[in-house]
């Protein structure tokens, strides 16, 4: 259970993966060496989330305020944790980041300022892109490349488009024939009622969208 009083490594402690030995070795390393080992990592999550994991100081509050902690490996502040330590990839690999629904509570909680989903956010980007991301997490990774995708060619959702996309590329990825077939029985009842279309929408100005996608990707 989580506790706004519980403080730092107090919080769940014996979450999978979150070794205090670990932690505190880690963190004697840390004040032997000045902190000069953790600048690449400081400097990557920082400038993608725009903000200061230094200067949290392990109160809680964002694990307190968030909705999906019960279902966490690692919690926020945990990871926040990892992060300051230099511990980044184990911070990429917890499935906590992927469960994240980035409503932002945590962030709008922080009283030093810290943007706690921001950091989650580019947790999972850098996961992504190192291909670090947790195996149970591996499809979440894939549905959110190919609902990014979709959204980025047509402007607006395309279903069987995604489902496709998406039920193709895991099925290579695992070879799993029940989830290639799951749902398939739906998709009449899903057209009958108007919910599914076989040709789906694309927004007319869809170069706006490229511009989005472009800036958000720094080009
Ligand atoms: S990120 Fe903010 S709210 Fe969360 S533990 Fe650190 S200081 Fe507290
Ligand atoms: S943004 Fe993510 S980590 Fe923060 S409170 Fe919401 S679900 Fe939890």
């Amino acid at each position: 259970m989580i506790c706004e009083n519980n403080h730092g490594f107090g919080l769940n402690a014996n979450r999978a993966g979150y070794d205090r030995r670990n932690i505190a070795t880690a963190t004697r390393r840390a004040f032997a060496t000045g902190f000069s080992n953790m600048q690449p990592v400081f400097s990557a999550i920082d400038t993608l989330a725009h903000t200061r994991a230094a200067d949290c100081y392990q109160c809680g509050k964002c694990s307190a305020g968030c909705p999906v902690a019960g279902r966490m490996d690692q919690l926020p502040n945990q990871l926040v944790r990892l992060v300051q330590l230099g511990l980044e990839e184990r911070a990429m690999k917890a499935e906590a980041i992927w469960l994240c629904v980035a409503c932002q509570t945590c962030s709008a909680r922080c009283p030093k300022s810290v943007d706690c989903a921001g950091v989650m956010d580019a947790l999972r980007e850098l996961a992504a892109g190192k291909n670090l991301a947790a195996p149970a997490q591996r499809r979440t990774v894939i549905f959110q490349k190919a609902f990014l995708q979709n959204i980025r060619r047509n402007g607006r959702l395309n279903e069987l488009e995604l489902a496709g996309a998406f039920k193709t590329r895991a099925f290579l990825g695992d070879l799993n024939l029940p989830l290639l077939m799951k749902d398939a029985l739906l998709t009449p009842q899903l057209m009958r009622r108007g919910k599914l279309h076989l040709r789906g929408g694309k927004a007319r100005d869809r170069r706006v969208i490229e511009r989005i996608f472009r800036r958000c990707l720094g080009g």
